[in-house]
């Protein structure tokens, strides 16, 4: 659990951090594949040399391929074309069968998690991960994120911050907090071009805009997020994000993703409604050298309506 310094100075809360970025896989990810995967063995749906077939945004897949290694699986990956390079080298890296299809909403037969499904019927002795629907990957992160969180902050916390991609941290996070504490805040943060702001102000899901932020962002009710007790919504934008992302690198030596920007803008936000003197925590979801190439390029950024910091060469 790392302390922020500028976040927490800017709104005389505490903020905190909770450093996913150090898992062996690069992201809090890492949780959600040994869950899933620790399930389906335990189950039985697994045998020697069978296959793993996931639609991710590449974090997933990296932990569910850095396992199936280790314990003799193959992996199917099935992943947006938009998603960064770097990722898709980590992946081809470590061994992974790669399908690259075009982003697509899920109501369209070709959307990544959909093409998954379809793949691990077709292949013998396969199972589909389904991280978005299988609930083994809440109950980790209620298991272990969320103990840990509790743990390390003393059980002293006012309010948790997350966005969501499939739901899983924040509905196992808000769990285990707010089992353990009822008044403790669950705060949805949500990037442009997602539908959960809408679903937790109004309801119902609308998706509006776009983001270059990767992993996060839901077009529909997941059932990881339908149980899931979030008590408000808050919508950040792609410059204040990365301005934070920004921020973190140059003052406190942080190199945090872009969903990361999207969670401490968020808590920020919150520490500012709710006055100084509170604790508030989110999470350093995965490290910013995953996303180089569109962080740190002055050109893309500009490309995306995004002003780049001023130290940028470019
Ligand atoms: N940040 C990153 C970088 C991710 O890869 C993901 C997962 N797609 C998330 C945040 C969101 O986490 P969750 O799926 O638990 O909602």
């Amino acid at each position: 659990m790392i302390r922020l310094a500028g976040p927490s100075a800017a709104t005389g809360c505490d903020i905190y951090g909770k450093a996913e970025f150090m898992n062996p896989g690069g992201s809090i990810k890492d949780r959600t594949a040994l869950g899933i995967l620790d399930a389906a063995e335990r189950a039985g749906q697994l045998q020697p040399g069978g296959t793993i077939v996931e639609g991710t945004a590449g974090n997933t897949g990296i932990g569910l391929t850095m396992l199936a290694r280790a314990r003799h699986y193959r992996t199917l990956i099935v992943m947006p074309e938009t998603q960064s390079r770097e990722k898709i080298e980590a992946l081809r890296v470590l061994g992974a069968e790669l399908e690259l299809v075009k982003a697509v909403p899920y109501s369209d037969p070709g959307n990544y998690a959909r093409v998954a499904q379809k793949r691990a019927q077709e292949i013998p002795g396969a199972i589909f991960a389904n991280q978005f629907d299988n609930l083994a990957n809440r109950d980790i992160h209620a298991a272990t994120t969320g103990v840990e969180i509790w743990d390390e902050m003393d059980g002293r916390i006012d309010a948790f911050v997350s966005a969501a991609g499939t739901g899983g941290t924040i509905a196992g996070v808000g769990q285990t907090l707010k089992q353990r504490d009822a008044r403790v805040r669950v705060i949805l943060a949500d990037p442009h071009g997602s539908g959960l702001y809408d679903w937790i102000k109004t309801g119902t899901p609308h998706a509006e805009g776009s983001s270059i932020t990767e992993g996060i962002g839901q077009g529909r009710v997941t059932e990881n997020l339908a149980a899931a007790q979030i008590d408000d919504a808050v919508r950040i934008d792609d410059q204040t994000a990365m301005d934070w992302c920004w921020r973190l690198l140059r003052d406190e030596g942080l190199n945090v993703g872009t969903s990361t920007g999207v969670n401490v803008a968020g808590a920020i936000e919150i520490a500012r409604r709710l006055g100084p003197g509170h604790r508030i925590v989110t999470v350093l979801c995965d490290g910013g050298q995953r996303y180089a190439s569109k962080m740190f390029d002055a050109a893309f950024l500009k490309s995306k309506g995004i002003k780049p910091p001023d130290w940028l060469p470019g």
